[in-house]
């Protein structure tokens, strides 16, 4: 463990980039061979902190990403002069120049989205969406005609074509058979497109948990997001198992500690009230630091001197409270640990999640941005 830069603010989010470099190595030692990671670094890198999350990745050899936007899409190019940036989302189409003009690719969505790429004036390097059940972004197998003529653009370049799968982190029966009709839709395409006689570029289907259960699926590209930053979506179980670290720590100030006597309450609402003289802590984060307002009562904790205090009361905007009653020597500027290790307790971001009634992709990629973050590297 690398000690952790000591930080005075009110809070911040600590990413550990060698847990993250420790990831990518993990990732690749279960990554079939001839296929390459696209690093999935939208939303700011899931709220880590896209320059030196995609700074660490360049260095640990990962040269293609994909991200939601094309600003994030030109952001990142700042930080990766030579690797492919493949967008997402469907842009302006006043904006293909500057798919060009930074050297990014779009995945193409539809025929008549292809056909206005194809006027931007320049020559544009395109990935294509296929639709095999997810029903969000992408062409449907069956209008062929129409994705055959993605190729036949003459400004477009095809570097590679994609599916999404809708329930790839399910096992349940319905849900695999589900994803294995995906499977052999995307497959039969592909098939289709080679036969005759298109280079269809790079195959890419798999997100995290499509490459947890369905490790074996040929591809040029895997596109993993979350378990680069070594969290599961939710506490759940997969196929493959993995040696993850969670890159990302939130922590907070203690701003200051009172006692309060039985039948006091804490917070908004005074949902809590004391059956007992208690001591408690107030921490400088609240939900607009992106700590979720709907964790409050529902058994969450936070890391106080190595030992775990229930968060009490409601999560307000700025600040939320601690009972501390059993741990000692607590003090105004120490250190509450929300997502973490400290001694030897951690909370994870599945925990959070999980008392949040979602999962962890929303608890980190809404953590705001005004939180600082600290990034430990050895
Ligand atoms: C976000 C996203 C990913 C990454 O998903 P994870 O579940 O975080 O691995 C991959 N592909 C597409 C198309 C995405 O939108």
């Amino acid at each position: 463990m690398v000690d952790a830069p000591i930080e005075r603010g009110r809070a911040w989010v600590e990413i550990d980039l060698d847990a993250l470099a420790h990831n990518i190595a993990d990732i690749r030692s279960n990554m079939p061979d001839g296929c390459e990671i696209m690093a999935i670094v939208k939303a700011n890198a899931y709220g880590h902190g896209v320059e030196r999350v995609a700074d660490r990745m360049v260095r640990e050899g990962v040269n293609s990403f994909g991200v939601a936007t094309i600003d994030e899409g030109i952001q990142l190019r700042e930080y990766v002069p030579v690797g492919d940036i493949l967008v997402f989302g469907r842009s302006h189409i006043d904006d293909a120049k500057l798919f060009c003009k930074h050297n990014l690719s779009q995945l193409v969505v539809d025929g008549a989205h292809a056909k206005a790429l194809n006027e931007a004036g320049c020559i544009l390097n395109v990935h294509v969406a296929v639709d095999t059940g997810m029903h969000r972004l992408g062409l449907e197998p069956s209008h062929f005609d129409e994705i055959e003529s993605i190729f036949t653009q003459p400004n477009l370049r095809v570097k590679g074509i994609a599916t999404h799968f809708a329930s790839a982190d399910s096992m349940e029966e319905s849900e695999i058979s589900f994803s294995h009709a995906q499977i052999k839709k995307f497959y039969t395409v592909v098939s289709k497109l080679k036969e005759k006689g298109y280079n269809v570029g790079k195959l890419h289907t798999q997100s995290s948990y499509a490459i947890y259960n369905y490790p074996e699926l040929k591809c040029d590209y895997i596109r993993p997001g979350i378990m680069l930053y070594g969290v599961h979506g939710q506490h759940d179980d997969t196929n493959v198992k993995t040696d993850l670290r969670p890159v990302l720590s939130l922590k907070a100030s203690i701003a200051q500690v009172r006692l309060i006597e039985a039948g006091e309450a804490v917070s908004y609402g005074r949902t809590y009230v004391a059956d007992t003289e208690r001591k408690i802590a107030t921490v400088s984060i609240g939900y607009a630091d992106g700590v979720p307002r709907h964790i409050s009562g529902r058994g969450a904790n936070a890391i106080v001197r190595g030992q775990k205090a229930p968060i009490i009361g409601r999560v307000c905007m700025d600040l939320l409270m601690l009972d501390i009653t059993d741990i000692e020597h607590v003090e105004a500027g120490d250190v509450a640990t929300i997502i973490g290790k400290d001694g030897d307790n951690e909370i994870r971001c599945e925990d959070i999640a999980e008392a949040a009634d979602t999962i962890t992709y929303e608890v980190v990629s809404r953590l705001a941005s005004r939180l600082p973050r600290i990034y430990i590297e050895r």
